[in-house]
């Protein structure tokens, strides 16, 4: 064997030793945030510190750069779309981004945000600003100091987007959301002032026992197989993938109505994705979904277009009304597609409805940016956030707790993450106009309660490549072009339309 054909076997064994490390982190963060009691939070800050630094090691490691130098001439000889080349060449990305960051800073963050993450729980709680504002001036400290290291960029933001979906930048996310603007405003001050949907018997509480089957009927018909998936309770829901094979969901249940439900479809999306993605590139860096961008549009495809639509309701509403008829009677599908459906600009991001949602991430993107540029005074941030909610959804935050408390991803960090969910909005109604054209009996089969010609179709166009193809090529190559809001914006009129009437959208 050729030195070359060496070095590549010797780089592949090095990626799979990294992929488990960082499996086994993704592991130590959902036992974080499901099982482990509160009193192991500083043993375990300093697990995931040790952990992020071995990893951090290892994956900037001169030999590990020697493994690439010696490997990249036998791929470059090979089709480029091939999965050695294709290794090779986000091997070669993700290595070049690594050895950007210090050893120290990359320590220092994950110190930080395993420190933050308990105080954001109990400030969220106790709905204590003052509490959170100390840990949020570190993170964006060592933000600020991640940012220089990742120069030449265009502007500061743009180097905290790239993490997410590679090569996205503000210039291009300004404009896509000012046409939202621009539509969502007056469309939901429009619905708001309508008050033709009554959604009142989703505004409560609903017994948690009813809501688990309901959830383990519809995820078993999406394709939830408990084999290979685990879905559990924690604070904030979130999916992570432990392998292939091993994908974990969680839900919250102090919540009204169904979000529960639609949490849990949320997460499948995301699961899916990581399910299936080709066997071949499992113990790969390849094995994950190509962005961010890319994730949320598979969440957001079960969670609002299937798990929104007319036809499922067809399917589940008298299974619904069975397993609750003290609850919600005798409700018909058309009743609960209307509900679920129904504007109501409100305070929670991750329970906002699919035409409000959006402004909630738009609102976190502007202040994201302001934060760091240091135009708006840390201090000031619950005030900001609170104006632009009434800006935009014409409604008055009474507490953080209900305002800028809410999330858990500045405590992690995670600062240029939020534009990401409405890119996989966006994208989510482009990939539907490409299915309803191709799967003409989709409407049927969802009525039936099935759902595997729809599995096939994402996973033989989105999910099987994994990181295989960039964000930039899997749009250009499913979706023909670069993402367009026009889609979503012509599908949530005519829905609005059919809901509330024709008179809303002109
Ligand atoms: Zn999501």
């Amino acid at each position: 064997m050729s030195a070359g054909l060496v070095a590549l076997d010797e780089l592949k064994r090095e990626l799979a030793e990294l992929k488990d490390l960082v499996g086994i982190a993704s592991l130590l963060a959902w036992d974080q945030q499901v099982m482990m009691p509160s009193g192991g939070a500083a043993a375990r800050a300093d697990q995931l510190s040790t952990l992020g630094r071995i990893i951090h090691a290892r994956a900037t490691s001169p030999e590990l750069g020697k493994l690439l130098d010696a490997a990249e001439p036998v791929t470059a000889g090979l089709d480029p779309d091939c999965d050695d080349a294709r290794l090779v060449a986000v091997a070669r990305y993700d290595f070049e981004k690594d050895v950007k960051v210090p050893a120290d800073l990359r320590a220092a963050m994950t110190r930080v945000s395993a420190e933050f993450y308990p105080v954001w729980v109990e400030a969220r709680r106790e709905s204590d600003f003052g509490r959170f504002l100390p840990y949020l001036e570190q993170t964006l400290e060592l933000k600020r100091r991640y940012i220089e290291c990742m120069a030449p960029v265009t502007e500061p933001y743009d180097a905290l987007l790239d993490d997410f979906e590679q090569e996205m930048t503000a210039a291009t996310v300004r404009p896509i959301f000012a046409r939202l603007k621009e539509v969502l405003i007056p469309l939901v001050r429009a619905a708001a002032a309508s008050g033709a949907v009554d959604d009142t018997p989703l505004r409560r509480q609903l017994p948690v026992a009813g809501l688990q089957q309901m959830e383990q009927r519809v995820l078993a018909r999406f394709g939830f197989d408990s084999a290979a998936w685990r879905l559990d309770t924690t604070v904030h829901p979130f999916e992570t993938a432990i392998a292939i094979s091993d994908i974990r969901l969680t839900t919250r249940y102090e919540v009204d109505g169904l979000e529960s439900l639609f949490s849990s479809m949320h997460e499948f999306g995301h699961g899916l994705y990581e399910h299936q993605i080709a066997p071949e590139l499992d113990s790969t860096p390849l094995a994950h979904g190509a962005s961010l961008g890319w994730h949320e549009s598979q969440s957001l495809l079960w969670e609002n277009l299937i798990g929104r639509g007319l036809p499922f309701w067809e399917r589940f509403a008298s299974e619904l009304t069975g397993v609750f008829p003290n609850e919600l009677g005798s409700l018909a599908a058309s009743d609960i597609y209307a509900m679920v459906n129904k504007v109501n600009p409100d305070f929670i991001r991750v329970e906002a409805d699919e035409t409000t949602y959006n402004l909630h991430v738009i609102l976190r993107f502007e202040l994201e940016q302001e934060m760091l540029s240091g135009e708006l005074p840390l201090a000031e941030l619950p005030q900001a956030w609170n104006q632009r909610m009434h800006d935009y959804l014409g409604i008055e935050v009474p507490e953080d707790r209900l305002g800028v408390l809410q999330d858990v991803h500045w405590s992690q960090g995670s600062f240029g993450y939020f534009p990401t969910y409405s890119l996989g909005h966006l994208r989510a109604s482009q990939l539907w106009q490409r299915i309803s054209t191709e799967l003409t009996e989709l409407s049927e089969e969802i009525r039936r309660g099935e759902f595997a010609s729809l599995r096939e179709w994402l996973r033989e166009n989105v999910h099987r490549h994994g990181r295989k193809l960039t964000p930039a090529e899997l749009q250009d190559r499913v979706l023909g072009g670069a993402i367009d809001p026009e889609p979503f914006i012509a599908r949530l009129r005519e829905k609005l339309a059919g809901i509330y009437g024709e008179a809303l959208v002109v």
